[in-house]
């Protein structure tokens, strides 16, 4: 396996790691926070290797058997945790047994490294196991919790871990990075079509999702001039067979909401318009922007998606 090159946004993550090695004040508990699709998991694949590598002068050297190993999820020592297919949480079970494994020793002379991701499915009592790794590790033992959402995690889990801020690249770097990564493609409209960062498009399929933007944006203009009516695109949205696609509208639907809401802010300190040419009103884009949020909540549990995406699309069709 030959080794990746370093993200770049990763630099500022890393440069703080490698001090804090240096000094040897590295804590045994690092919360990565990470901006949506930033990388988190490779920071911390990136973290695993910096601690076990082998090649003491140019660590992590992405070469030796360690670093190869922690690259390809094979590591003895180097664990990761994430919600099993069927479940939406990191289950006490697996963490106790995982607890178990790290209390044992290591087996090369490196680190034993713990990765929960993303550490905000850990199951609540899941959590309250790890509290006393935390307060009480094993000598070269690192738990790194990956999340964009740290204020999911149980307050006493995140009051026991260094903070590490992972930013996300710009629009124009994820573009770069993925189109390095996987070849020509839309890249730019797939990044936009979710408003993630390239590591929640890896395995994507660009034109797709480009694709998928272009119909419901063309779809909610319709909507907006008259020309359809909700119902009927209620019912196509929230068809099983396209299960998967009505995450990408919805965020489509939040960007463009976002952008619009921008705008409207932005006519209005400049002129007052009339007609066409008014901006709707800002209060209701708001109130549909809430709602969009709180639909993609939703759309991940078991509710009856037809009605409520057309409740949406009216509000959208009546703003
Ligand atoms: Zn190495």
């Amino acid at each position: 396996m030959t080794s990746k090159p370093l993200p770049e946004w990763f630099r500022p993550a890393c440069q703080e790691v490698e001090a804090a090695f240096a000094a040897g004040r590295l804590t045994h508990g690092i919360l990565i926070h990470e901006d949506p699709g930033a990388g988190g998991l490779e920071f911390a694949r990136w973290i695993a290797q910096r601690v076990n590598c082998k090649d003491a002068n140019r660590a992590p050297c992405g070469e030796c058997q360690d670093c190869q190993w922690i690259a390809a999820d094979q590591h003895p020592d180097v664990h990761r945790l994430s919600p099993e297919e069927d479940s939406q949480y990191i289950l006490t079970e697996a963490v106790r047994e995982l607890i178990a494994e790290l209390s044992l020793t290591s087996h090369g002379r490196g680190y034993k490294v713990a990765v929960f991701s993303p550490a905000d499915t850990l199951y609540p009592n899941a959590a309250h196991s790890l509290l006393k790794t935390l307060e009480e590790p094993a000598a070269r033992t690192l738990l790194l919790l990956v999340t964009s959402q740290p204020s999911r995690l149980l307050a006493t889990v995140r009051s026991r871990c260094a903070r590490l801020r992972l930013k996300g690249p710009s629009h124009q770097e994820a573009a770069r990075y993925l189109e390095a990564a996987r070849g020509p493609g839309p890249w730019d409209e797939a990044l936009a079509a979710t408003g993630a960062g390239p590591f929640a498009l890896l395995d994507t399929d660009p034109a797709a999702l480009a694709k998928l933007r272009n119909d419901t944006l063309n779809t909610i203009g319709d909507i907006g001039s008259g020309k359809i009516q909700p119902p009927g695109v209620a019912e196509r949205w929230a068809d099983r067979t396209n299960a998967k696609d009505l995450p990408v509208r919805l965020a489509c639907l939040e960007i463009w909401v976002t952008d619009r809401i921008r705008e409207s802010a932005s006519i209005r300190d400049v002129t007052h318009l009339s007609g066409e040419g008014r901006p709707p009103n800002i209060c209701r884009l708001f109130e549909l922007s809430d709602a969009i949020r709180d639909m993609r909540k939703l759309s991940l549990t078991s509710i009856n998606k037809a009605m409520a995406v057309e409740s949406l699309l009216w509000r959208w069709a009546r703003s």
